[in-house]
């Protein structure tokens, strides 16, 4: 084994240059919210439908139909509840089910959404060589703009996976923002080795992901192991911080987890709670990221 490999035995060089390669720079909290609003609140869905099986290589059948599921019941519930608020969120949708479902992508944007690359077919970025990650990430971005007509301007990779190239990837694609981070609750500038992409992230959290607490898998030892009395409860603090200190309340969820009769409620009550408190700013990312990065003091 090379010494290399013993973390505790590594230049200062080295595990600097593993910390600063891809790193956060200047937050970009802006000084005020559009409409005198007094925060943010950027909802987000994952649409990954068939892919979460697919992208292993997998073809349970049984995996294969709660992916449809998404389609056929989640989506439907999550855009009654958007469409009713009038609300715009943002869908990250992987290339390959925009293809196996072009009018659910057409309709995000229809519906004034925003739509987001999320992978080719759910890839883990960081398995891939860097030319196979750089060509499916041109290759995603440009099977949404010709099914919906609109080009990308942000990516969230899928699982959140980056790779070392990842970064360097968005930045040559001149894409605005990436949102699959976690260094700040404020959007922040994404440097690559101490220079400033011009990328801006607009950070996530597992804490604000709906599937964190519900996933199972039949097979292993995974299970819900909150109930959705407490998931709501954790979402909602989270906003009322957010609120409170003026800043922005980011949310992942996907349709095949939070679009289900015993748990769409969770998304519902909290939306109530946002318009019932006030002041709110209800945007897509890309939206946000813009009005972040121009007014950023
Ligand atoms: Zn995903």
């Amino acid at each position: 084994m090379s010494t290399e490999t013993n973390p505790w035995e590594w230049s200062e060089d080295t595990w600097r240059g593993r910390v600063n390669h891809v790193r956060a720079g200047r937050a970009l909290r802006p000084e005020s919210w559009p409409g005198g609003a007094r925060c943010a609140v950027a909802l987000s869905f994952d649409v990954d439908h068939e892919t979460n099986e697919l992208r292993d290589g997998a073809q349970s059948i049984g995996r294969l139909s709660q992916g449809q599921y998404g389609n056929r019941q989640g989506v439907p519930r999550i855009m009654d509840l958007l469409r009713r608020h009038d609300i715009p969120a943002s869908f990250y949708v992987p290339a390959v089910v925009a293809m196996l479902y072009p009018e659910e992508a057409r309709a995000f944007v229809a519906e004034g959404h925003e739509v987001g690359i999320h992978g080719w077919i759910h890839e883990r970025n960081s398995v891939l060589p860097e030319p196979v990650e750089r060509d499916l990430q041109m290759r995603s971005a440009d099977a949404l703009e010709k099914i919906t007509g609109a080009r990308p301007v942000g990516i969230r990779t899928p699982s959140w996976d980056f790779s070392d190239a990842t970064l360097a990837i968005t930045r040559d694609m001149g894409l605005l923002y990436d949102s699959s981070l976690m260094a700040d609750v404020d959007c922040y500038e994404l440097h690559l080795a101490g220079e400033n992409t011009g990328v801006v992230e607009l950070p996530v959290e597992w804490i604000r992901d709906d599937a964190v607490y519900f996933n199972m898998a039949r097979f292993a030892a995974l299970r819900p192991y909150t109930p959705p009395e407490a998931v709501f409860d954790i979402f909602r603090r989270e906003f009322d911080a957010a609120w409170a200190e003026g800043g922005l309340f980011q949310l992942t969820m996907h349709p095949h987890v939070t679009g289900y009769r015993s748990r769409i409620w969770i998304l519902e009550a909290l939306v109530e709670h946002i318009r019932a408190k006030g002041g709110a700013w209800f945007a897509t990312h890309a939206d946000i990221v813009r009005h972040a990065k121009a007014h950023a003091d």
